[in-house]
């Protein structure tokens, strides 16, 4: 781990923890420790950070909610910054503009609250709003492709931009920010006015749907695959026989065999090893390869 206190005047006022563990931050409970965890309240701090970490050769990494990663058990080395601080939600009209660490469910309920719809699909996927355009997270018919109207981002180079969401290239879990590594700073949703009593409504009815599918008591990082052309993940690994499968804490979820559940103080590693097996019965069973969603970071 490199020592940081020569740069402490660049970063002071910054909130860094050192050698801090992932696996209280990660929604699978995995990971090993992040060298230098940095929280900016503000896109200077944010800019500050990364000028150091380029100058210097260290490496960095963002995360949102680590809903959609596994970190690996030997951890990150360099920085890791996280968005916690940066989570303002404005709305104006019928556009919500939330910073990238905003909650996604809690913007989706600020929509309801301003009787906006177009966000009912968003209600229970449990990103932050930088992680979700990254991801193009969608549901039950829904992207967010299909409601950003624009987001800002810092460059890798430390420049910031404004990207036009006809520009974002989206595709399924797929964004432009995949192929540029800009940081997602804030984002602006264009909305429709609605019928309060029916985007509630129709929040609920999704919710329920998700409870009773998902195995939402555990931890998990959610779907693990995507979707292959022409079949369903879940059903083709229930298929060859790998529900309740498990390699040390992990486990193919019963209730919903695209999601692997962390029963028993898993490992990145069991994670890992599952996620191959998986992938291996499920080619041999059926002919398809499954192409992973989740994102594996850091060393083993
Ligand atoms: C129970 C459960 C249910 C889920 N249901 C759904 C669902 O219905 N639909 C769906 O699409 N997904 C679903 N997911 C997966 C996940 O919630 C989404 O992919 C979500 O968008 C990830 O956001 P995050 O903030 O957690 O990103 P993270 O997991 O923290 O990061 C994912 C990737 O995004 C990058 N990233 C994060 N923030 C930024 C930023 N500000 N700028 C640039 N890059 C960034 C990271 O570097 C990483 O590569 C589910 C997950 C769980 C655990």
């Amino acid at each position: 781990m490199q020592n940081l206190e020569k740069y402490s005047v660049e970063l002071e006022g910054i909130d860094i923890r050192f050698n801090e563990p992932l696996s209280q931050y990660t929604y699978t409970k995995v990971g090993g420790a992040a060298d230098f965890l940095v929280f900016p309240r503000n896109r200077y701090e944010l800019a500050r950070i990364v000028k150091l970490a380029n100058r210097e050769n260290i490496p960095w990494l963002v995360l949102g909610n680590s809903s959609n990663i596994i970190v690996r058990d030997g951890g990150i080395r360099g920085f890791v910054i996280m968005f916690d601080k940066l989570n303002n939600v404005t709305v104006d009209g019928y556009t919500i503009e939330a910073e990238a660490g905003a909650n996604l469910t809690q913007t989706t309920r600020i929509a309801l609250h301003h009787s906006l719809t177009g966000f009912e699909f968003a209600c229970g996927i449990p990103g932050s709003v930088g992680g979700a355009v990254f991801m193009n997270a969608g549901a039950y018919g829904g992207e967010i492709g299909h409601v950003l109207v624009s987001c800002k981002v810092l460059t890798p180079e430390g420049e910031i931009k404004n990207l036009d969401a006809r520009d974002m290239r989206f595709g399924y879990r797929h964004s432009l920010i995949q192929e540029t590594g800009d940081i997602v700073i804030s984002a602006k949703f264009g909305l429709a006015p609605g019928v309060h009593q029916n985007i509630h409504q129709e929040m609920e009815r999704l919710t329920y749907l998700r409870e009773l599918k998902q195995p939402l008591e555990y931890p998990s990082c959610g779907s693990v695959f995507k979707r292959p052309l022409g079949h369903f993940a879940g059903q083709l690994i229930s298929e060859a026989g790998l529900k309740g499968y498990r390699i040390g804490g992990v486990e193919v979820s019963e209730k919903h065999a695209g999601f692997m559940i962390n029963v028993d103080h898993g490992t990145a590693s069991d994670y890992e090893k599952l996620i191959a097996h998986v992938i291996k019965t499920v080619k041999e069973h059926s002919g398809v390869t499954l192409e992973r969603e989740v994102r594996i970071i850091g060393e083993a």
